[in-house]
């Protein structure tokens, strides 16, 4: 049981995380569920194709770190045997012709273009561990909640001179572009982990609808912001995943989403089987277009925006300038000292509009449109914001 700061993790789903656990909760709670909680197994041929490009860049970095040049041949084959072995492992079919044939063309480029000889692996590196520990506390109260650990492996990470660069192997039927490589929280974790400024991916591309072929990004710098991002990535997530367990309520993705569909996720057949019964859903009346009334909520927002464009002009001669303005910005903190006044019409208005609570409580959920307003509307009364 690992222990961090004097408190023992003791139940692994809510205090142990990886890059891919967490993603995979962010895209769809319900995936989660299935894979982390239930244990459903989402292999297809693409992990398995992709374990074995791995493994072929694995064992050639482990020569070099050796002193021993391996051929591509010899790495085509360790891939294959790879694919061969984890595809019956998993009760997985792969085409093994057409992995044998992409993975050649796209190895045949890789040592073309002298890429294979650019990485330059740092012992101990190569399909390395590492792990992060985080501590936490609850941002209301301040109080020490358990603490996580975030883990995973770097593929390699690479050494010319002084510069450290993560090398990252993606496979797929797409190669991962500059802009995406940048995005990519993954990356940030890595170099962290690697103790390197750079990541850069390299993409091992299927062909399928065009020539296999591999790309590689840029070096990608991790910069301060995006090591802000990443900490509030794994923050927010661990949280979510957290009150998820406690509450026991995974919620299904849109699904509209790109990944949610039979190409997709491995559980699609499962949420979404060809034959639905509808056992817990049923249409019970249906108040068609043309007989529905117009709903009241719909009727006051409108009557508000319709009323804005001569009320706003007309209630400007009130404002003080810039300096009330101001103030009410300072709402958002609740730091607002001013007192409103407006028309008896204006104030009926905004009162319907807020069910009758206090307006100065409800400013930060305003529309922008009602913000201008109110902020129209101000009188300052001789007192500055705190
Ligand atoms: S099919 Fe869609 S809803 Fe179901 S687990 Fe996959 S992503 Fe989530």
């Amino acid at each position: 049981m690992a222990i961090i700061r004097g408190m023992e993790l003791d139940y692994p789903l809510k205090n142990e995380f990886s890059f891919s656990k967490l993603w995979t909760f962010y895209q769809c709670p319900w995936k989660f569920h299935l894979k982390y909680i239930q244990k459903f197994k989402d292999d297809g041929p693409a992990l398995v194709g992709g374990k074995g490009i791995h493994a072929g860049q694995e064992a050639d970095n482990l020569a070099k770190l050796a002193g021993r040049d391996m051929g591509m041949r010899e790495v085509l084959e360790v891939a294959a045997e790879t694919v061969k072995h984890e595809g019956a492992l998993r009760g997985v079919t792969v085409n093994l012709d057409t992995f044998v044939r992409d993975h050649t063309a796209q190895l045949e480029k890789w040592y073309t273009l002298g890429w294979r000889d650019k990485v330059r692996p740092v012992p101990g590196t190569v399909e390395g561990a590492f792990r992060i520990e985080l501590g936490f506390k609850d941002p209301l109260t301040g109080e020490l909640d358990p603490p996580a650990l975030f883990q995973g492996f770097v593929d390699v990470v690479s050494q010319e001179g002084a510069v450290r660069t993560v090398i990252d192997y993606k496979s797929g039927g797409r190669p991962v572009r500059q802009k995406l490589a940048e995005d990519n929280l993954q990356f940030v974790g890595y170099a962290l982990a690697g103790k390197a400024p750079f990541v850069q991916v390299v993409s091992f591309v299927r062909g399928e609808r065009q020539k296999p072929t591999v790309q590689r990004t840029t070096p990608i710098p991790t910069t301060e912001e995006r090591v802000r991002k990443f900490l509030r990535f794994v923050e927010y997530g661990i949280r979510g995943v957290r009150t998820a367990l406690k509450g026991g309520s995974f919620p299904r993705c849109s699904p509209s989403a790109y990944y949610c569909g039979q190409g997709g996720c491995a559980f699609f057949a499962l949420c979404y089987p060809g034959k639905i019964e509808n056992r817990f859903i049923s249409v019970e009346k249906i108040i068609p277009v043309g007989e529905c009334a117009e709903p009241e909520w719909h009727r006051k927002i409108k009557e508000i925006e319709s009323v804005k464009p001569e009320k706003a002009e007309e209630i400007k001669v009130f404002v003080e300038g810039a300096e009330v303005r101001q103030g009410l910005v300072d709402t958002e903190q609740k730091k607002y000292t001013y007192e409103i006044s407006m028309t008896d019409e204006q104030a009926t208005l905004l009162q319907r509009f807020f069910e009758g609570e206090p307006i100065t409580e409800k400013l930060v959920a305003v529309p922008f449109w009602a913000a201008e307003l109110l902020d129209a509307a101000v009188i300052r009364n001789g007192k500055e914001p705190k």
